[in-house]
């Protein structure tokens, strides 16, 4: 059954009432749902008793010459998404609006530090702010145990993953892998801003990646280094990428020859819209 809860009210009544001893999977998601965000939400039916997947395009993850206006709205056709792959209990928690959340008077913030300073938080300053705010408040809200995350963005699950340990939150955070489309473009709900020829040039940003992780794949340390560093330097000089970078997949820092996992990120502009990706590679030492 797939229930729409569209205030904070009927969702703490729904919680006391039902929630009692239950396990619950919490999947934060903007809406105009895909692929992507239904592989999250599909796994969180499969660990939990009840899942809320939450539909709310926040604004203050939005910086002012962003996209917020014009962000797709399509809850009709997201429930029917959902209705139609799962029978299981499932709550959809889509505010009604952004004064449910930011009610009058409103005045809290939370801010993980020096993660939230850089990629895409040197790009979107605040952004991590408003993801963190928001996503705290889902935490208490729910009271979930389980919550899950895309790696498409790479940068946000580190970024709550830190929250979660220093605040000692009550709630394990599960990162779910990245859902592509067949020619490699990770899904995402801005694709649909990008005409056939935008889309051609955006595939520039997946495939970077993977000529990257291919030199880091068969070359030595030294030498991938060298040559990984001649791609950055020549990828970079194109002003469409606002970061491409190659870092320790732990906690986001330069990585060094102990570094055992690398994470390639990368963030690409096309016209006025914003992609990014990114790729997990283990490093193997001969
Ligand atoms: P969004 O609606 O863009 O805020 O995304 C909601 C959640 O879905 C976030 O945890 C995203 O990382 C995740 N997500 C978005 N796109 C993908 C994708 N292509 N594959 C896997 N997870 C995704």
């Amino acid at each position: 059954m797939v229930k729409v809860i569209r205030t904070v009210l009927e969702l703490k009544q729904y919680q006391s009432e039902f929630f009692e001893g239950k396990s619950v999977g919490l999947v934060p998601t903007m809406g105009n749902l895909h692929e992507g965000h239904l592989s999250l939400l599909e796994r969180s039916v499969s660990e939990n008793d009840i899942s809320i997947i939450t539909i709310f395009v926040n604004p203050k993850q939005f910086g002012p010459n962003e996209d917020f206006d014009k962000y797709p709205r399509t809850l009709e056709q997201d429930v029917l998404k959902i209705e139609d792959k799962f029978s299981e209990n499932i709550l959809v928690f889509a505010p009604k609006d952004n004064s449910e959340i930011y009610p009058e008077g409103f005045d809290t913030t939370i801010q993980v530090g020096a993660l939230t300073k850089i990629l895409c938080g040197a790009n979107r300053p605040g952004h991590f702010d408003g993801v963190t705010t928001v996503v705290y408040q889902l935490f208490s809200l729910s009271k979930a145990t389980n919550a899950y995350f895309g790696q498409k963005d790479y940068q946000q699950v580190k970024v709550i993953e830190k929250m979660t340990t220093d605040l000692h939150l009550p709630i394990k955070i599960t990162m779910m892998p990245i859902s592509r489309d067949q020619d490699g473009l990770a899904r995402s709900s801005r694709n649909q801003y990008l005409s056939a020829s935008d889309r051609e040039t955006a595939l520039l940003l997946p495939r970077t990646l993977v000529e990257i992780e291919s030199i880091l794949k068969e070359e030595t340390w030294v030498n991938s280094m060298i040559k990984i560093n001649e791609v950055l330097e020549s990828r970079i000089a194109d002003k469409n990428w606002d970061y491409l970078e190659i870092l320790d997949a732990s906690n986001l820092k330069p990585v060094n020859e102990n570094t055992t996992e690398v994470v390639l990120v990368g963030a690409f502009r096309v016209g006025s819209t914003r992609l990014i990706d990114n790729r997990k590679v283990e490093i193997k030492y001969a």
